[in-house]
């Protein structure tokens, strides 16, 4: 069985600016499906933002192993129901890649926990991103550095919590540096944020981006079943796997639940 990608586009930009339009007659989120779906290994279907409950029913994510975020002007617009729902689903194992000014959207600041903001600058320098963890399977393929020919900058700092490991980094026309690729692991799933992609250059059409793109679906994959035991159970005296004797005093009574 191939994985089961879902590519989330905010499709806003997409719709109403000319040259998003121009580059990505598709919306960017059909340009990153395809781009998925030239390995056989991939199955990408899309979701976004207008459709009902976002594109993101139970039963989509459900059947969703990966998922890809791409949100820039209307992060607030997504239902904070939604959001909690595709968490449970990343606890659950599923995996997560967000991309670009996805570091503001409210799945990645609801996993990260911190404020996830950096510098910017929109002046269409370009961008070497430095393969620095040359192992690593999001790396498959890749030379030491490759180009971005105009972006977006993003720099340090960058306000994420330290990362498991950092794949990229990135150095800007300008001076600047970014932590372009950095994983996580929250539950059972796996996260990667990525940050080339601002939406007015074709950086999705990028050879080495859609490498990235590939390996690091390839690379959130978790197999296993769905980790649902999410809900803390107070485990009886008599279900303990070693035999015990209750002794000392206790706040709960016996199969209580805990206190939320
Ligand atoms: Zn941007």
């Amino acid at each position: 069985m191939t994985i089961r990608a879902t590519v989330w586009g905010e499709n806003v930009h997409d719709r109403e600016n000319e040259i998003v339009q121009s580059i990505y007659p598709n919306g960017m989120h059909g340009c990153i499906a395809e781009a998925l779906n030239a390995d056989p290994d991939i199955t990408a279907t899309t979701a976004t933002l207008e459709q009902p409950e976002h594109g993101l029913t139970v039963e989509k994510l459900a059947e969703t192993d990966v998922l890809t975020w791409w949100g820039h002007k209307a992060h607030g617009a997504v239902n904070d129901a939604i959001v909690e729902r595709v968490a449970e689903r990343v606890w659950e194992g599923m995996g997560l890649i967000v991309l670009h000014s996805g570091h503001f959207s409210k799945i990645f600041k609801r996993l990260m926990g911190t404020p996830c903001s950096l510098k910017w600058r929109e002046a269409g320098e370009k961008e070497r991103v430095w393969v620095i963890n040359r192992n690593h399977p999001i790396a498959h393929g890749l030379d030491e550095s490759f180009i971005v020919g105009e972006t977006e900058m993003y720099g340090e700092p960058f306000l994420i919590p330290e990362p498991m490991e950092t794949v990229f980094i990135s150095w800007y026309d300008g001076g600047e540096v970014f932590r372009s690729g950095v994983t996580y692991r929250r539950g059972g799933g796996n996260v990667f944020y990525f940050s080339p992609g601002h939406e007015v250059y074709p950086i999705y059409h990028n050879e080495s981006v859609q490498t990235v793109l590939r390996n690091a679906v390839k690379w959130a994959y978790n197999p296993a079943p769905a980790w649902k035991n999410t809900d803390a159970p107070n485990v009886p005296i008599d279900k303990a796997p070693e035999p015990i004797t209750e002794k000392g005093p206790h706040l709960h009574a016996p199969g209580e639940a805990g206190f939320r």
